[in-house]
């Protein structure tokens, strides 16, 4: 594989883009929705290099991956710990404004040999938009 070399300048322009899209969104979106935004402003930029740069902004705590088992990550552009609400039925992920306890890390300590660094926590459900239109014919049947 040739390696082409973009050049600082380019590869930090291109992180600055993608770092504002996830900034500019509360949907924690998938890299894939990502890619398509940030195409809008840098035509050329590949899916490839929107994952790299994710796993960078990851790395160095700019922004934050929720990985969900099978199904693809989302991304956060606020790297604090928070908790948030996911959808059963749509998958949308949500911000949950609950304080959150650090006293569980402590918890967590006392009974694990482990050293326990950080925790997370996700709460489950239906949210407002997928209960409010449940009246209408279930799936399935
Ligand atoms: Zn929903
Ligand atoms: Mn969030």
């Amino acid at each position: 594989m040739a390696t082409s070399r973009p050049g600082f300048i380019r590869k930090t322009k291109q992180r600055e883009v993608i770092l504002s899209v996830l900034r500019g969104t509360d949907t924690h979106p998938s890299a894939d929705w990502v890619y398509q935004e940030v195409r809008k402003v840098l035509p050329n930029i590949s899916l490839g290099t929107i994952y790299r740069n994710l796993r960078i902004l990851v790395e160095s705590g700019e922004a934050m991956e929720l990985a969900f088992g099978s199904t693809s990550s989302r991304f956060d552009g606020n790297p604090k710990n928070h908790y948030h609400f996911i959808c059963d039925q749509c998958g949308n992920v949500y911000d949950l404004a609950l304080p959150v306890d650090h006293g569980i890390d402590k918890k967590a300590q006392e009974i694990s040999s482990h050293k326990v660094v950080s925790h997370r926590l996700e709460f489950y459900g239906v949210c407002n938009e997928c209960n409010s239109s449940n009246h209408t014919p279930n799936r399935g049947s």
